[in-house]
């Protein structure tokens, strides 16, 4: 019986473990342990790779977020809208600038549906937060049409979603500010937690990199209260290191993606992409009636698989406060019942997939 685990982080470091000792070695040796040179480095690659001016290098996925709420003002009174399927994070963020989260439904790929989106606009929204979630980017088209026209901002959850394109288009250039996650589990990581910001804007950009380091202009004078949120040298060092990898790392992600959609179709629901959308399949989430039993199944047969997420944000008990219930959003509801993430990861073997078929088809055919 082959063991396939969910994720497996260890593969890689092994696969690139000189390289690696080398970067600390470098940084040991440097002495500039919180904004050295390779901080800024790293801020210049991940803007050009994600086709913009600027970015940041910060703490977290989750401080981006709040960094990028900050920069456009968000505070307390106002509303943001975002989806009930993301990551706790996305919400997190938007309660810890003081504002008030509201919820659109989704369409089948998990993402926001924009035809929803007008209905949530009140004149307290001032932005609207889209989550390419697992991967696969929003309908940003439709989503930016909408936020010009009522003068909202948009900023992109991308904690899931870096080297993914909306047609043609790099993540992370889509809307105002974008947030990217450096966390382990993420398709770009290192080695504890990083957080990465996105901008063509000026003002924006200036204003977090402030912001990020105490609000300080310069080194004795702050001009705006700001937070500790910086991306240490080491990490950033390493995050540069790991960018140059990310292509390939892609590739195999999709090439991963297809044998299961090739292998699954007949028994699952499988995402597929758009003619708008290169998506990176940070999960990959296929839907099934029989969930429970199946995830059982699989790992009876040592298969790891995972519900990403099993509890909707509007029915978490942390958002009583905010007043939604059950059946407000059908199309994100009735998704958490059947959803399930296979194991995906760029070190996955050919044996390790196969298995993975291989045990759904058994379950479907038995
Ligand atoms: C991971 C994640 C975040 C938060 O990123 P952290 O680096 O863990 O703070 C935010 N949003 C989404 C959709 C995520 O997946």
């Amino acid at each position: 019986m082959t063991q396939v685990p969910f994720v497996d982080l260890t593969r890689e470091f092994k696969a690139h473990e000189d390289d690696l000792v080398e970067i600390f070695r470098k940084i040991g040796r440097s002495g500039a342990y919180v904004m050295g040179p390779e901080l800024a480095e790293f801020e210049e690659l991940a803007a050009k790779y994600c086709g913009v001016k600027y970015a940041l290098g910060v703490a977290d996925g989750t401080d981006a977020l709040i960094l990028g709420l900050k920069a456009f003002g968000v505070g307390p009174g106002d509303e943001v809208i975002t989806t009930p399927n993301s990551f706790i994070a996305s919400v997190g963020a938007i309660v810890a600038v003081g504002a008030t989260p509201r919820f659109v439904d989704v369409k089948n790929d998990l993402n926001m549906d924009p035809s929803c989106l007008r209905e949530a606009i009140t004149d307290k929204t001032k932005a609207v937060m889209p989550v390419h979630l697992t991967g696969r980017p929003s309908d940003m088209g439709e989503i930016n049409k909408i936020a010009r026209e009522f003068n909202l901002f948009v900023i992109e959850d991308a904690a899931q979603a870096i080297g993914g394109r909306y047609r043609g288009r790099p993540v992370g250039s889509l809307g105002d500010i974008a947030a990217f996650s450096l966390h382990p589990l993420k398709n770009l990581h290192i080695y504890g937690d990083g957080g990465l910001i996105t901008t063509d804007n000026e003002d924006f950009y200036l204003r977090i990199k402030a912001l990020r380091n105490h609000g300080l202009k310069d080194r004795d004078t702050c001009g705006e209260w700001g937070m500790n949120s910086r991306l240490d040298t080491l990490q950033a060092a390493i995050a540069s290191f790991k960018l140059t990898k990310l292509d390939e790392w892609t590739k195999r992600f999709r090439e991963i993606a297809a044998v299961y959609r090739q292998g699954l179709s007949d028994y699952l629901t499988v995402p597929v992409d758009t003619e708008d959308e290169f998506a990176v399949y940070h999960n990959f989430v296929v839907h099934s009636d029989q969930r429970k039993d199946l995830m059982e199944y699989l790992a009876s047969r040592g298969i790891d698989t995972k519900i990403h997420y099993p509890v909707l944000l509007h029915l978490q008990p942390a958002a009583e406060q905010f007043g939604y219930r059950e059946g407000d959003f059908p199309v994100a509801e009735k998704l958490s019942k059947t959803m399930m993430s296979l194991p995906i990861f760029p070190a996955l073997t050919q044996i390790e997939i196969d298995s993975v078929v291989s045990g759904i088809r058994d379950f479907y055919t038995k």
